[in-house]
């Protein structure tokens, strides 16, 4: 199935005291659950966090990357997703077949899989001069494990900034695929109008479910739009967003020859190879008898 390209705009509202951020994912969040062969509570939470890890990571102006961890005692056991500043995410859950019947709203019932536990942010600002800025990290309780009040619950309570977001993740129920995802963020800022703020609360209150309306063919503009009813908005970027990982086959011959010789040794000659799966989206490499004898013996660079 072909859908139009995943996109995140950023917009602003009510002179720049309202910060805006709004995705469709639809795409990434599909490839993410059949990479992992999710089911589908378990494809709603994971969906749901890697847009609201590309969501959250829009409001940081030197962001490199973003990571997001549910430590969870559910039956998912955990959820990772991780952004960047140029559009990427990935991730993964622990248990990928933890699904439960619907809920009693006749809703995927993320809140069961996820259960209590900790939500960790760890933001890592890259380079600057050449000197590695520190990551910032921040935790709080799960305290709905709907995901989206969670990310809200951390940005209250952690960075005392007060937002909305709303995520969402459509399961088609014959084949289990994500037909539809997507969400946004509202953040108040200094200076905002009470008024303001009471006016975004009954709009957002009164709409669609983002679902709804990116199955109706909205875009991430669009969705703003029928979120915040008659308030205006400006959008000040567009960017593609997408599912892509870090992995490769020299990473993978990176991380086995950090084993170190001893380790490689004993691999060459008990199984004659190694094999790795990346837990971020589940890519396999496979060393052969070959790479492991050129990591234990480099060939020599030729000198001309
Ligand atoms: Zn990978």
């Amino acid at each position: 199935m072909e859908y139009r390209e995943d996109h995140l705009i950023q917009a602003t509202a009510a002179d720049a005291t309202i910060r805006l951020v709004a995705a469709v994912t639809t795409n990434l969040a599909a490839e993410a659950c059949d990479r992992h062969n999710t089911a589908p509570t378990a494809s709603a939470a994971l969906g749901r966090t890697l847009t609201g890890t590309l969501l959250l990571g829009r409001t940081y102006k030197d962001l490199e990357y973003i990571t997001v961890r549910f430590d969870c005692k559910g039956l998912l056991g955990g959820i990772v997703a991780e952004a960047s500043a140029h559009g990427t995410v990935r991730g993964y859950v622990r248990n990928p077949a933890a699904h439960l019947p619907p809920n009693a709203l006749g809703k995927l019932d993320v809140k069961g899989i996820v259960g209590s536990g900790m939500m960790h942010v760890i933001r890592e600002a890259g380079f600057e001069i050449g000197l590695m800025k520190e990551p910032y990290y921040g935790s709080t309780p799960i305290v709905s494990g709907e995901i989206a009040e969670d990310f809200a619950h951390y940005l209250a309570a952690s960075e005392q900034i007060n937002s909305a977001m709303s995520l969402g993740v459509f399961v088609e129920a014959e084949q289990e695929r994500v037909t539809a995802a997507g969400g946004y963020l509202i953040q108040t800022l200094p200076g905002v109008e009470e008024s303001t703020v009471a006016a975004i609360e009954k709009a957002v209150s009164n709409a669609a479910h983002v679902t709804e309306t990116i199955r109706a063919g909205a875009g991430a503009e669009e969705m703003l739009r029928l979120a915040l009813g008659d308030i205006p908005f400006d959008v000040l970027e567009t960017h593609p967003v997408e599912f892509r990982c870090k992995c490769s086959y020299e990473r993978a011959v990176r991380i086995v020859t950090a084993l170190g010789q001893e380790e490689v040794a004993d691999m060459l000659e008990k199984d004659k190879g190694a094999e790795l799966t990346c837990h971020f989206c589940n890519s396999v490499y496979y060393l052969d008898e070959a790479a492991l004898q050129n990591i234990l013996e480099p060939l020599e660079p030729v000198v001309m």
